[in-house]
Formats: C-alpha cells, sequence, structure tokens
C-alpha cells in the first residue's frame, strides 16, 4: 500500500452484519462437510482459495468493534466488486478470514444488531449496494502499511498467545447465538471439518475436538481417557512441557517413564527404540515443540520407530506449540493423537483446546474396562457431541464459547485460504533469518543442533552479565515483548522469541525487523557488545 492509488477501497463501519448470502453454501470454505466423515467433500486448497477471494470480493461485512470500552471502532469493509487477487495491498489470506466469517454468519438465522434497515441486506448479492451506516463509515487514516483496528500496543512476540488478526478478533464480537441454533452448529461443524485439513487427515475414523479449555486440557483429555489405573506410559523429556504432560498423565494413574534428554536437545531413536524393547507402552507422547526450550521433536520417523517396534503403543503428540506452524501429517505419520490450543499459531485468543485422535486411540477409550478418569474431560462425552457437530446436527454436553468458536473459524479460513506447505515454509524462512541473526549478534541458543530447532519460537541464552530483569523491560520500552525463561534448571538464563502467524505471514508488520533491533539495542545497553 504505497500509494493510494494502490489501495483497495476499503471502508469502515460500525455494526454487526448479518443477511443474505452471498454464496450459496457450496462455495463456503467449509462446506461438504454435512458428515461427520465426509473430508473429501471439501475442495481442494486451490478452488477453497477462489472460493475465498470470491466471497471476499462481493463481501461488505465485518463486525462490531471488539474494544467495546472505545469509541465507535473502524470495520474493515472490503470494496465492492472488486476481484481480489493475493498481490492486492491487503494480504489475501486476511481477506479470506473476512470471506470465512461471512460465510459463517451468512447462514445465520438471527437479526443484525442493528436496528438500521440499511444493515439488514448488507449480504445482498448485488455488489453494487453496500449499505453500510453512514454516521459510522470511517476512510482508513493510517501511515501504516497493515490495516488494524487495534489500539497502538507493545507487539507480542511470545511463544503465545501470539498478536491476532483483526478479523479473528472481530469474529469474538458476535451477537449472542444459541449454542444449538442452527447457524452456530453449522460454523461449529466447519471448524471442526477445517482442522481435518490442518492436520492433513482424511480418515473418517479419526475425530477432532474442540472444548473450551487451554492447551493443558489436552494432556487431561489423554490422561482421562487414555489411561487407566496402572497404565505405562513412555513419555520424552525435552523440558517443562514434557514434565507437565507427564505429572498430567500421573494424576490419571498412569505408570510413568520419563526419557529425559539433556537440556536443549532430545531424546535419540535408539534410546527410544531400546525402551519400547524393555516394556510395552499403553502410549508415548512427544512434545513436538518444547516451549520451554525451543527444542522441535521429529515425529514421521518416531512414529514409525513405534509402530515397527511396539505397534500397539499409541503416538501422542503435544503439538500446543506447532500446529499451524511446523508441519504435521495426522493420517500420514500414523499419529494417534494430537493435542493443542487456540492461542499459539493458530492464532486465536487462547480458551480452546483443539484435539485430533485417531480411530485406534478412540478404539482404545471404548475398550476402556473402567470409565474415564474425568467428568468434563472425557472424550465418551464428547464423541457424540463433535460428530454431531460435524454433521450439522445440534447436540449438548456442555455449552461451547460461540464467540472463540467464530474466532477459530475465521482463522482456519484464513490459514486453509493458503496451501499449508507455503505456511510452513514462512514459518520456517523466517525462523533461519532471526536464528541467523541471534548467532550473529554472538548469541547462542538453547536448542543446539540446528536439527532440533523450532521454527515458531527461539529460545536465547542471554550474554553474561545481562540480566532477564534488564533485557525484558527494555525490550518492552522499545515495544516488544519477550518472554523469560521457564525450564527450571536455566530458567533466569535465557529468553523466549515468539515468532508465530501473522507477526511471520505479514512481514509488512516488520515485527522480527524491529524485535531484532530492539534486542541488538537492549543488549548494547547493558554493555554486551558481539565479541
Ligand atoms: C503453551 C503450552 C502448553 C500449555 O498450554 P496452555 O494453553 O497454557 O494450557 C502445553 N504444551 C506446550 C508445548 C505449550 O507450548
Amino acid at each position: 500500500m504505497q500509494s493510494s492509488s494502490a489501495v483497495r477501497r476499503v471502508r469502515w463501519s460500525r455494526p454487526m452484519l448479518s443477511g443474505v448470502c452471498p454464496l450459496a453454501p457450496s462455495s463456503s470454505p467449509f462446506s461438504g462437510a454435512s458428515g461427520a466423515a465426509r473430508p473429501s467433500a471439501l475442495s481442494s486448497p486451490a478452488s477453497w482459495r477462489t472460493a475465498l477471494l470470491r466471497t471476499a470480493s462481493r463481501a461488505t461485512a465485518q463486525s462490531a468493534g471488539y474494544h467495546h470500552s472505545m469509541s465507535p471502532l473502524p470495520q474493515r469493509h472490503i470494496a465492492d466488486g472488486q476481484s481480489i487477487s493475493p498481490s492486492a495491498s491487503v494480504p489475501a489470506h486476511r481477506l479470506a478470514g473476512i470471506a470465512g466469517h461471512l460465510a459463517s454468519t451468512s447462514s445465520a438465522v438471527a437479526r443484525p444488531l442493528s436496528s438500521s434497515p440499511t444493515t439488514t441486506s448488507s449480504f445482498s448479492s448485488s455488489p453494487s449496494t453496500t449499505p453500510t451506516t453512514p454516521a459510522t463509515r470511517r476512510s482508513i487514516h493510517t501511515s501504516s502499511p497493515v490495516m488494524s483496528s487495534q489500539p497502538e500496543h507493545a507487539t507480542l512476540l511470545i511463544p503465545g498467545p501470539i498478536e491476532f488478526d483483526d478479523a479473528v478478533l472481530n469474529s469474538m464480537s458476535h451477537y449472542s447465538e444459541s449454542h444449538v441454533g442452527p447457524s452456530f452448529v453449522s460454523t461449529f461443524g466447519d471448524v471442526l471439518s477445517g482442522l481435518r485439513k490442518l492436520f492433513q487427515s482424511t480418515d473418517p475414523a479419526a475425530q477432532p475436538f474442540v472444548i473450551s479449555g487451554s492447551g493443558t486440557l489436552g494432556w487431561d483429555l489423554v490422561g482421562a481417557n487414555l489411561i487407566e489405573q496402572g497404565d505405562a506410559a513412555l513419555v520424552l523429556g525435552t523440558g517443562y512441557f514434557s514434565d507437565g504432560f507427564a505429572d498430567a498423565l500421573r494424576v490419571y494413574g498412569a505408570d510413568v517413564t520419563e526419557l529425559k534428554a539433556p537440556v536443549g536437545s532430545r531424546p535419540q531413536l535408539p534410546e527410544i527404540e531400546a525402551a519400547l524393547k524393555a516394556r510395552k507402552y499403553k502410549l508415548l507422547t512427544v512434545t513436538h515443540v518444547d516451549t520451554s526450550t525451543g527444542v522441535l521433536s521429529e515425529l514421521r520417523n518416531l512414529s514409525e520407530l513405534v509402530h515397527r517396534v511396539s505397534p500397539d503403543t499409541l503416538v501422542i503428540v503435544d503439538g500446543v506449540c506447532s500446529v499451524a506452524c511446523e508441519e504435521i501429517a495426522f493420517d500420514d505419520w500414523k499419529l494417534d493423537g494430537v493435542v493443542t490450543a487456540s492461542q499459539k499459531a493458530i492464532g486465536v485468543p487462547a480458551g480452546l483446546s483443539i484435539s485430533m485422535f485417531s480411530g485406534r486411540a478412540i478404539k482404545a477409550l471404548e475398550s476402556r474396562k473402567t470409565p474415564p478418569g474425568s467428568y468434563f474431560a472425557s472424550m465418551k462425552n464428547w464423541l457424540p457431541i463433535m460428530r454431531n457437530y460435524e454433521a450439522k446436527k445440534p447436540s449438548y454436553f456442555a455449552t461451547p464459547s460461540p464467540q472463540l468458536v467464530h474466532a477459530l473459524h475465521t482463522a482456519l479460513s484464513q490459514i486453509l485460504s493458503v496451501p499449508l506447505a507455503e505456511r510452513f515454509a514462512k514459518h520456517k524462512a523466517a525462523s533461519d533469518k532471526i536464528k541467523a541473526a541471534v548467532t550473529a549478534l554472538g548469541l547462542k541458543q538453547v536448542a543446539s543442533n540446528p536439527e532440533d530447532q523450532a521454527h515458531g519460537m527461539t529460545a536465547i541464552y542471554l550474554p553474561e552479565g545481562v540480566q532477564i530483569a534488564q533485557i525484558l523491560p527494555s525490550l518492552s520500552k522499545k515495544n516488544v515483548i519477550f518472554a523469560g525463561g521457564i525450564h527450571k534448571e536455566i530458567a533466569t538464563k535465557y529468553i523466549r522469541f515468539g515468532h508465530m502467524g501473522v507477526s511471520i505471514l505479514e512481514p509488512e508488520r516488520g515485527h522480527v525487523d524491529r524485535a531484532l533491533k530492539a534486542l541488538e539495542e537492549g543488549l548494547s545497553e547493558f554493555g554486551y557488545q558481539k565479541a
């Protein structure tokens, strides 16, 4: 967006709009998911993108402000009747997010928030009539190349929560809906079928779950449903988060063996093989990215090993800090469970536990001799609910958060509007650049072996003489927020830089460059010079 002529006509208005669907349901990015096991009905990424862009180009609405304490919040409107190309100044996936949001709200039976009659036809299929509320219509006045209606704030570059996209945040200001009403059930169903794509799974026996809770709830799901008293579990120890997973499994009666690697590395295949041969384990857990160290674990060869040496052992992945920034091929790699959360690379505010379990895992659940060890976290309670939502049938066990599910719907439509390989490659390229810059500064990473380094975060040892209590406030003064250390053996010696989601996919935001510059300047303030 260098010159105003290059700027797409974008308008702002306040009301939450709803009404006529600009697209037939079959053109929705999440379409085709009318049955629990019909992922193949989803169209290819390319046609998704087409549908999304088409929707975006005809779309006219966006939701109301998400920070209600603020005075009239500008809303982003995509100019009608214009074709949007990925090279447009507004990144295509952002438009896609809006399109996804529209697709989800367009079937709403509820009335728009505003009683203004002009808003009721805002999804009119005629692109030449784009009603907005004149009194609240705004044009964009910003020198920033990226449109954001968020108040100025320090850039959050911790390993979750990450910076959020406007469209994702705005979708949370959705008017209240019944959690068993057809509109919300449809949105939830679309989210579940979208998750199958994110996990690259087409196996109808596998099942995605979205349950209110943070990432930690995923550990409880595994413990409560796949562990019975005394079951043996092999936990690959990579740091704070694998320790937490082990503790959670013990709560449910697991006999846990932790195979711990030295700080900054991960257990190696030969020792894992020896452990698997020494004892029969009900399940093995691996923390894909241990957020305490930035160590990335390899999954494909690991799973292949488990299936070869101990074929009955379930392969369970903590993907809280990896799903949507590291490749995960659920079916191809024969994984049995991946648990994650909304607020890391998926880019949705905290509050959703998101998981995927294989047919084998569900069989293990169904053949338990004792009931699951939790009521709320019982997959026996949630499984029929998830299947029903995906089949677009209302169903109730415990109230989901419609607003968070809307945000997830928007985020998924953005994520899936671009080939996943492209998304992963961008995270890797940015990570390579960050790690090279860190090395150029003369700093060492906690994850010492380049092959074991995560692509969505970097854990950086501080130079001798610089304290966390100095550097983090210094970065903060420069409008950059990093996280401190969390691994108990080295907690005071390192900091963590999260680089996921919009901070990577929209480099024009300048987040990474600003963070690296702030780090260099901050260190020099405390006397550090590269040797
Ligand atoms: C953040 C994180 C968790 C915990 O998630 P919460 O949402 O904080 O409960 C678990 N595992 C890993 C790898 C994480 O990064």
